[in-house]
């Protein structure tokens, strides 16, 4: 096929530090950011992604193309097409994948169900399926999320608290997807970390969530609507800036363990780990809208309306004692700070400097690309 042929001629990932790395969703927001700063430090990196149509595939594509530009490919082609992942794997020997693709975002589950399932848990398995049966097996490093914390009220979240109650089918498919992690550790012997991110926002970001749809919408001047809980006031979130969220997959990627191979009896167990990739800081939504507006220096036309049942919780805030102690996890970029670096990249990217715009990935691919 296409890709195989691409990927045996000029894409091969070239690796000078023995890591080589599939990364799922690169053209996305996190895996953009993941994938360059694997391959300015020397990982070998490949990308995988299906370029679909959640949000503006533009936005993709001018990702891709700094990604193309740096030297990292990515393959374009769905985590669910096994004879795809199976041409990849015999190709290459990766060391390590770092799972990002995924259906994200909460409310459109109640438009578009089967996609969650489709790639969530399906196009998981589809994965560790392929992991598995590779030779070494790589290591799994791959997405959760803070939304498998669903409606326990017990702040701030740590990993070993109750996630039983999730408040939206994404949130579901996240939680089946640390169950079936924890069946593949304990059959196959993989090595798989699952990180829960909580609410990364920054440069490249995502237009389906509120501080990049906000942003658009006070410039535009159009009315943006703010959930409010009943009890707490606004509702709040443990906002993390994409650079450390960068760190703590690295972080992750470094510590992981060898997979162990079928059993993992004779070498002990493989390693099965879960972390919390937070920022210990939850800030309400109607603050975030105070900071764009300063930011902005425009007044935002605000509508407060009761959360409706639509997938969104109230809280979240991250204990991130383990990832600190294990990973070496530090998040140093407060919100304003990271808002200040998204809103001139925004303003730099849709105003057409595609250039300009490209200065503002993380500070380790900065130095490559500006
Ligand atoms: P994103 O939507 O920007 O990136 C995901 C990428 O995966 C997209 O480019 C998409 O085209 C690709 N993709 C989706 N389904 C695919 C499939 N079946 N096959 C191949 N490619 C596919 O999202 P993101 O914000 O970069 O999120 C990365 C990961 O982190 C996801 O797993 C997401 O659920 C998780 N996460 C993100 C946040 C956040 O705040 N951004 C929070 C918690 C968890």
């Amino acid at each position: 096929s296409l890709s195989h042929k691409l990927i045996r001629k000029s894409a091969r990932p070239r690796s000078t530090t023995g890591h080589t790395v599939l990364v799922t969703g690169a053209a996305g927001f996190v895996g953009t950011h993941v994938s360059l700063s694997l391959q300015r430090r020397g990982d070998g990196v490949l990308g995988l992604d299906n370029f679909n149509h959640y949000y503006d595939p533009t936005l993709k594509r001018a990702r891709q193309k700094i990604l193309e530009k740096a030297g990292v490919f990515i393959v374009e082609g769905d985590i669910n097409d096994k004879g795809l992942l199976q041409q990849l794997f015999d190709a290459v020997l990766f060391t390590h994948v770092m799972h990002l693709a995924a259906q994200a975002g909460v409310r459109y589950a109640m438009q578009n169900p089967g996609s969650y399932v489709h790639s969530n848990i399906a196009g998981f398995v589809n994965l560790l399926e392929v992991s598995k049966s590779a030779n070494p097996q790589p290591a799994i490093i791959w997405a959760s999320s803070s939304s498998v914390y669903g409606l326990n009220s017990r702040v701030p979240f740590s990993e070993k608290d109750r996630t039983d109650q999730p408040a939206s089918l994404y949130a579901a498919t996240k939680k089946a997807g640390e169950e079936i992690a924890h069946t593949y550790n304990h059959i196959y012997g993989l090595s798989i970390t699952g990180l829960r991110f909580f609410t990364v926002y920054g440069p490249w970001g995502r237009p389906d969530m509120a501080y990049f749809f906000f942003t658009k919408d006070i410039m535009k001047g159009k009315t943006i609507t703010v959930y409010e809980s009943p009890d707490k006031g606004s509702v709040a979130r443990d906002f993390t800036y994409i650079d450390d969220i960068v760190k703590g997959c690295l972080g992750a990627l470094d510590t992981a363990k060898k997979s162990t191979g079928s059993g993992g009896k004779k070498r002990g167990p493989a390693q099965l780990r879960i972390f919390n990739l937070g920022n210990t800081s939850p800030v309400p939504v109607s603050r975030l809208v105070s900071i764009l507006e300063k930011i902005l220096k425009v007044k935002a036309k605000k509508k407060v309306v009761p959360l409706p049942r639509n997938g969104d919780v109230e809280f979240t805030h991250a204990n991130i004692t383990l990832a600190m102690t294990e990973l070496g996890y530090k998040p140093t970029t407060d919100l304003e700070a990271g808002l200040k670096k998204f809103v001139r990249w925004y303003l730099s990217f849709y105003s057409g400097s595609k250039k300009k715009s490209s200065c503002y990935f993380n500070k380790i691919a900065t130095a490559a690309m500006c």
